[in-house]
């Protein structure tokens, strides 16, 4: 009994975390985000979560984020101050170009799933250097190449559907569509982010910051979620989203069903031996 009390304590704050982290809706993410951005362009921020008290608290009560947000390393982004939040608020994940790859997918999954964040911001901005490199066809050098590559569909479908628009032009067309891309990429290689969208435990929005402003549009939800989460797959094991609702029919099961049949069958055949033996011996006993 004393080890179960130990193990209750253990996931006591772990449950109240979950709870907590839960309360706070996509919708209700989402407005905090708005309003916090409204104060910070009327030059009205408020600072919260920034005292003592703040890091006291969440240093022993662990961090229950409302918001995961993936931006640009870009040092005129700085994500806390542009939505006026504090310490313990956004689970912020930096890269430049705001690219989804297996590192910043896994963030992200830790962000949703373990910290129970409701709402995942793709946020790209203006005048984005790694987006304008890939635009311009830039020389890049060392492990460059391999970060702007998860660019290169953006601007192809920038180009695509701006066949008017030449050179730097497509630079902000392809911007929106990179925060797009980043949706699509971290749908179609997460089967865990997939799962919490069809729950309706996620909500998943693009945007974009002006970095001389310092507003956000709202691009909203990528317009084919639906689609993304159905091709959804493990990078490791290569499943969609529905392998991991096991049917009922799967082979595994099938087996399980079949040998314990087996096994049934077996118990049945030396219980009815027994019985049929007692009955012999009882018959020829009265005789
Ligand atoms: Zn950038």
């Amino acid at each position: 009994m004393k080890k179960f009390y130990f193990f209750f304590l253990i996931l006591l704050p772990n449950l109240l975390l979950a709870e907590n982290a839960a309360s706070v809706s996509p919708d209700d993410a989402l407005n905090r985000l708005r309003e916090g951005n409204e104060r910070f362009i009327a030059g009205r921020n408020i600072h919260p979560h920034l005292d003592k008290d703040r890091r006291i608290e969440t240093s022993k009560d662990g961090q229950k984020p409302f918001a995961t947000i993936l931006g640009c390393s870009d040092s005129r982004v700085p994500v806390e101050q542009i939505f006026d939040q504090g310490v313990g608020d956004l689970f912020v994940v930096k890269v430049a170009g705001n690219v989804a790859d297996t590192d910043e997918i896994g963030t992200i999954e830790y962000g949703t799933e373990h910290l129970g964040t409701s709402l995942l911001v793709v946020l790209g901005h203006t005048k984005c250097g790694a987006v304008t490199a890939v635009v311009t066809d830039a020389k890049l050098h060392g492990s460059l190449p391999g970060l702007v590559d998860n660019i290169k569909p953006a601007f192809d479908k920038a180009k695509h559907e701006h066949p008017n628009l030449v050179g730097k032009e497509l630079v902000p067309s392809t911007i929106k569509a990179n925060a797009f891309q980043g949706i699509a990429d971290i749908i179609s290689h997460s089967t865990i982010i997939a799962k919490l969208l069809k729950q309706g435990k996620l909500k998943i929005v693009a945007a974009q910051y002006d970095i001389e402003t310092g507003e956000i549009e709202w691009l909203g939800e990528h317009p084919n979620q639906k689609a993304l989460i159905e091709q959804a797959k493990d990078p490791v094991h290569g499943e969609n989203a529905e392998a991991h609702e096991t049917s009922f029919f799967s082979i595994p099961n099938l087996i399980y069903m079949l040998m314990f049949l087996f096994i049934c069958a077996i118990v049945v055949g030396i219980i009815l031996f027994v019985a049929a033996r007692k009955v012999k011996y009882a018959t020829s006993n009265e005789d």
